[in-house]
């Protein structure tokens, strides 16, 4: 039974054959290969099919978010398509609770597909494989425990052995490969292996087991198996069957293509499809293994999969970062061929540069000091029109409330300044941004020597827009001390430290907590809605606990810094 039925069902859609289209531009090693298939009409008339296939074991983290741009972007870029297939070969540790996370994810990411596909889906197709391959005497049923198995395979060095039970007949396999999927055996009592070479240099090629036994429940078929294919022979055919043309996986499988490549070449599939490696993403100071990230929810040690703190898409998502941001990222860090970590400094900055020119800025100051303006009419205010964004004007202004009581941020008052600080401090002046010129007077100090407020006066003819050309040195910001609201930051910092022991560990100052004082509109802030805290950074009203059930004090997530910190040395 060569497979020569890539389902129909699986390659529809809007794709364009490939060689109808002209070859846009290669940016990789990756899409010039493909680019070279197209060029010599490997695959005729079929559309460039790519997949990202996740285990559904946990939540996606940004190292998957590399892959899905890879698939997805490269698909597009040949009017191709990318199928989402989740790998749910193993009944034991996948759930649908992880299912639909990754669908939200893929999604949020910016990217659409089809129907999703399921390779468990693929579980009757692959058990007549194996029966081909059985009847070919390319597989056979081993007796072997799992312990002879291992050792029975050899080394790098040493060639493996050949097990006693190779030389069963074809019947006699057929006979107890069906009796395996009957549940006549107990777990780990027979498996199905791939009769291919056993002094091979490469391990995989070792007979592999292709098949074993798991009395298990699986979240797709139930109880229907109690034989469960293994990743290196299902891979393949879920590809295949897909009518997948390149198969983009991480370097780790490199070894594993020869048997990626035996497989298909056994059952004789007709237009086969190809495998080709990258290397995977590393972040510095990221855990980034869904078994190790799984570890941390399981443990209470983050809040769940998506504390704002993991690298998880989920999580990231919550911390406030853009799927713009991270499409960013990704296209930045390209695809090579050699393993290397990449700096997180560089996710921070294309996060940035997506939120710079398009959220609005607030008010916020912290560790607040309050500033008394002595020349300004007694109990009088005023309402200010304040940009929103110094780089778009057509995002317009909003009408912040004035008066001769204010709150500045605690970095921005020096009692003796240090050279180069041109913030305020007695004797000087410097900008309220929007506002009036302001000069402190006085610095009132209490019996602790601490400070109490700032007398200050403002010049009245200063005001912003007033066309005033004064000019000084610093512009700090402000909130009017009576309709001020206190807020709740959450700051984070690197999930993992070095621990002692050189072993890294979680960080314990990856969450802090702080108040801080904002103009009155930060109070209506949505959940999931982005600011520039002005001059401190960039911030999310947090989807949780900003939500109306929430109530009270609105929490807000540092996203990220802005570049050039300017509260370092200060103060
Ligand atoms: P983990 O060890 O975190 O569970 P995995 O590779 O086992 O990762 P899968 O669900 O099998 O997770 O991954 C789906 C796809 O994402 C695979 O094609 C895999 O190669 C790719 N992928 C996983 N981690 C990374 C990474 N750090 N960088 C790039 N691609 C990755
Ligand atoms: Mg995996």
């Amino acid at each position: 039974m060569p497979y020569s039925d890539t389902d129909p069902g699986k390659t529809a859609g809007a794709a364009v054959g490939a060689k109808d289209r002209p070859a846009p531009e290669p940016s990789n090693f990756i899409q010039a290969a493909i680019e070279k298939d197209i060029a010599a009409g490997v695959y005729g008339d079929r559309p460039i099919c790519t997949r990202f296939p996740p285990e559904p074991n946990g939540y996606l983290h940004i190292g998957h978010a590399k892959s899905v741009c890879l698939n997805f972007g490269t698909a597009e870029k040949y009017g191709g398509r990318c199928n989402l297939r989740f790998d749910d070969t193993n009944p034991v540790k996948e759930d649908t609770e992880y299912v639909d996370s990754i669908e939200e994810d893929v999604r949020w990411l910016g990217f659409e597909w089809g129907e999703s596909l399921f390779a468990s889906d693929y579980f009757e197709k692959m058990y007549a494989c194996a029966v081909e391959l059985i009847k070919k005497g390319r597989a056979f049923v081993d007796d072997l425990s799992a312990d002879e198995i291992r050792e029975y395979r050899g080394t790098l060095t040493v060639p493996g052995r050949e097990s006693p039970w190779r030389g069963r007949g074809v019947e006699e396999n057929l006979r107890l490969f069906q009796e395996m999927r009957d549940g006549l055996y107990a777990d780990g009592e027979k498996v199905l292996r791939a009769k291919i070479d056993m002094a091979s240099p490469n391990i995989n090629m070792r007979d592999p087991v292709i098949y074993r036994i798991a009395h298990a429940e699986h979240h797709n078929t139930g109880d229907r198996w109690r034989v469960y294919p293994m990743y290196d022979y299902a891979h393949p055919i879920e590809d295949a069957i897909e009518g997948v043309t390149h198969s983009i996986c991480t370097l780790e499988f490199e070894d594993h293509r020869p048997l990626y490549d035996w497989v298909l070449a056994e059952l004789e599939w007709p237009l086969p499809p190809r495998q080709i490696e990258f290397a995977r993403l590393s972040l510095s100071n990221t855990v980034m293994s869904k078994r190790h990230l799984k570890a941390l929810v399981d443990s209470g040690d983050v809040e769940g999969w998506d504390d704002p703190r993991m690298p998880t898409i989920a999580g990231i998502r919550r911390r406030g970062y853009t799927p713009e941001a991270i499409r960013d990222f990704c296209e930045r860090i390209g695809v090579s061929k050699s393993n290397s970590t990449v700096d997180i400094a560089l996710l921070e900055h294309c996060v940035r540069e997506d939120l710079k020119p398009r959220v609005a800025s607030r008010n916020v100051v912290e560790d607040p000091i309050r500033v008394v303006i002595t020349n300004y009419p007694a109990g009088a205010s005023e309402e200010l029109e304040i940009e929103n964004n110094k780089d778009d004007p057509s995002m317009g202004s909003r009408t912040v409330p004035f008066s001769g009581e204010l709150y500045i941020d605690g970095a921005d008052f020096m009692e003796f300044p240090e050279k180069k600080y041109f913030r305020l401090f007695p004797g000087n002046e410097v900008r309220l941004k929007g506002a009036y010129l302001l000069r402190c007077d006085e610095a009132v100090k209490g019996a602790d020597g601490g400070i109490l407020e700032l007398r200050c006066s403002y010049d009245p003819a200063t005001k912003s827009g007033s066309g005033e050309t004064r000019k000084v040195r610093g512009t700090i910001h402000w909130v009017e001390a009576r309709t001020a609201v206190s807020i709740r930051i959450r700051a984070y910092g690197l999930l993992m430290s070095e621990g002692e022991d050189g072993e890294s560990a979680l960080n314990p100052l990856s969450l802090s907590e702080r108040r801080a004082w904002a103009e009155p509109l930060a109070a209506d802030a949505k959940p999931g809605e982005r600011f520039q805290f002005f001059r401190h950074g960039y911030y999310i009203a947090d989807a949780k606990l900003c939500s109306a059930e929430a109530g009270g004090e609105k929490v807000f997530n540092e996203i990220v810094g802005l570049k050039s910190s300017w509260r370092q040395g200060a103060r």
